[in-house]
């Protein structure tokens, strides 16, 4: 699956790109200027969820949907939100006379909304709040486990005639061959395929509930704040520190670290230091930088 992509590593927007579908996590300022930078074609925006209304995490989003309305786009796109949202982007659309040409569906999520925001055949989203000074939503893409694969040669074997039989025993039905032998799916079907994962957690502080959230993950994107030196602001202003998301990914047993969202106390050399400490706690980590590609 997919990849993604950090379009601004402080004012925060993530594209995840699954068969070519773009699913848009935050939309800080200046995001659609990124996308152009990009490899990510804003014309295959499917969905945009953003976690909170901090201004980093918002501003670009009104910027966006008049740039996709102009573009002629009649494909609908999906929106979800904190409650709030609508009153946010009324004014902005309002204010600058925008009427869309297509269909935008924004789907606010009430305080201590948790659940499935989307659920399509091969994949979900879920959301679960975060701890940050306002409501805060992580979310989870979790694509759903595929069914194993086919053994033609076991097939084969058992001397199931080719044609529409191996097609049945693929869906999960049993078969009676004319000789009245029955064959299940697990005779000719390998375990069935986990799907992969990707957990968006920004912003909060540390979180039983993003440990929760992020529950053996491929991979997990959190925020880094700070670094050890400045643990109390963290507290304080309900931020992670790098070291934080390190003990969420190791707590909940996830494949790997993405750390994003670094404060502008830090420049590139103590982030990277700040990196080293942290993967004490866990490894790998992958530090985050603008239109950074990774493939999941
Ligand atoms: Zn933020
Ligand atoms: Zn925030």
């Amino acid at each position: 699956m997919p990849g993604w992509q950090d379009t601004s590593s402080k004012l925060s927007a993530t594209a995840l790109v699954r068969e070519g579908d773009v699913f848009l996590f935050d939309c800080g300022e200046g995001t659609q200027l990124q996308l152009m930078r990009s490899s990510v074609k804003r014309s295959r925006i499917h969905s945009i969820f953003i976690g909170h209304l901090h201004g980093d995490h918002l501003y670009g989003i009104a910027g966006l949907l008049s740039t996709l309305h102009l573009d002629g786009r009649e494909t609908p796109l999906n929106v979800f939100g904190p409650e709030g949202l609508q009153v946010f982007l009324n004014a902005a659309f309002r204010t600058s006379y925008l009427q869309f040409g297509f269909k935008l569906t924004l789907k606010e999520l009430p305080r201590g909304f948790r659940g499935r925001v989307l659920d399509e055949e091969d994949f979900y989203v879920e959301a679960l709040p975060l701890d940050h000074s306002i409501f805060c939503l992580g979310w989870r893409f979790q694509e759903k486990d595929k069914p194993g694969v086919f053994n033609l040669e076991r097939a084969e074997e058992l001397g199931i005639p080719r044609g529409p039989l191996y097609g049945r025993l693929q869906h999960g039905e049993n078969i009676t061959l004319s000789d009245g032998r029955i064959i299940t799916p697990d005779m000719v079907l390998g375990g069935p395929r986990p799907g992969k994962s990707v957990v968006y957690c920004l912003d909060t502080q540390f979180s039983e509930r993003s440990i929760r959230l992020a529950d053996k993950c491929t991979t997990l994107i959190h925020e880094t704040t700070f670094g050890p030196d400045a643990i109390d602001m963290a507290r304080e202003r309900k931020h992670s520190t790098m070291e934080d998301a390190a003990r969420v990914a190791k707590e909940a047993g996830a494949q790997t670290l993405i750390a994003t969202h670094f404060s502008t106390l830090y420049d590139g050399r103590q982030i990277a230091q700040i990196g080293d400490d942290a993967r004490e706690v866990f490894e790998p980590i992958t530090i985050a930088r603008d239109l950074l590609e990774v493939e999941i």
